[in-house]
């Protein structure tokens, strides 16, 4: 069961990893001398800061999914314990509630 999703999250876990990589390496980067260059980099650091955050916060739950499959606990909501419906999993294979208390907490 959830071979799948298993795989999916697998993949999902490595794809998070290297885009994590990747803009830590181009935020540890040394800045332009040129003023306008740097003002321009820093703009770019705000936006990869914020998929950085949003990636790291990802692979978190990514983590969680998988370790949910292990247990056997994967495809319960973590909340209200009731089944999450498939279609979601499909769309959102780390998630780890259902639709409605994915929504309370909003
Ligand atoms: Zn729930």
């Amino acid at each position: 069961m959830y071979k799948n999703a298993e795989k999916n999250l697998k993949k999902i876990k490595k794809e998070l990893k290297t885009r994590i990589k990747h803009i830590k390496k181009s935020l540890t980067a040394t800045r332009s001398k040129d003023w306008e260059e740097a003002a321009i980099e820093a703009e770019n650091d705000e936006v990869l800061e914020g998929i950085y955050s949003e990636s790291t916060a990802e692979l978190i739950q990514v983590k969680f999914a998988l370790k949910r499959i292990k247990s056997g606990d994967y495809g319960d909501c973590a909340e209200c314990g009731d089944g999450i419906n498939k279609k979601r999993l499909q769309i959102m294979p780390y998630t780890s509630l259902c639709i409605q208390c994915a929504q309370k907490l909003e």
